[in-house]
């Protein structure tokens, strides 16, 4: 019984062989005739409107209504190490879930992922063109929802999503970073800013819109 089964099986291999070159030869043949044709470059995506001027994430656009509860590089408010500020609404606890969460600045989405339950929980990033033509940052972190894709532009002021608890590992708040460099790792959202991690609300506070010469900052 297994030996005819087996030489069955054995023929049936040997007749899938002798057919192979007649399926895959013509397949061959159609894919590189295909690929001489002239490629289309893929179409550049167009760079992110200029910013012209920061506001806050939250309460936007002031922040009036919200606090920091640990700041930046902050020993008074935290750790003492913190790469980013972190927002929360004044009622305490969770009574800011689902707070809107509103981007600072025109710019292009670099992400908008969860990142799952490992400190980040979902994360959007945001590259902004600065007017002398350089990029910076800004990263959401914790969210509850997203509501923006990878690849999106965005205005000052739009809404990308929703204050989070980071999938329950804290009460709910937004981390908010911004950063000098645009595309580095993730992070660790605690360490030495090395220049490449900014004070969010001192740099927010001195660009808000009208308020500076663009060309100077
Ligand atoms: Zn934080």
């Amino acid at each position: 019984m297994t030996a005819s089964i087996h030489s069955r099986l054995t023929r049936a291999a040997q007749v899938l062989l002798a057919l192979l070159p007649l399926l895959v030869v013509p397949t061959l043949m159609a894919v590189a005739s295909q690929t001489r044709a002239p490629m289309a470059a893929p179409p550049a995506l167009p760079p992110p409107a200029e910013v012209d001027g920061f506001d806050f994430p939250v309460g936007p656009p002031d922040g009036a209504g919200y606090i920091v509860t640990q700041g930046f590089q902050d020993p008074a408010s935290g750790r003492g190490d913190h790469l980013g500020e972190d927002w929360n609404g004044p009622g305490g606890g969770n009574s800011d879930l689902g707070t809107p969460i509103h981007v600072v600045a025109h710019g292009r989405v670099a992400m908008a992922q969860d990142l799952g339950d490992n400190g980040w929980g979902r994360v959007v990033r945001v590259v902004h063109r600065m007017p002398d033509g350089h990029e910076v940052e800004s990263l959401y972190a914790h969210l509850d929802r997203i509501d923006v894709h990878e690849g999106d532009l965005v205005e000052r002021g739009d809404v990308l999503g929703t204050m989070g608890d980071a999938h329950g590992r804290y009460s709910a708040h937004l981390h908010f970073e911004l950063r000098s460099m645009a595309r580095l790792p993730v992070g660790a959202g605690y360490g030495d800013p090395d220049g490449l991690y900014l004070d969010p609300s001192t740099f927010i506070a001195a660009r808000r819109p009208g308020r500076v010469e663009p060309r100077r900052w």
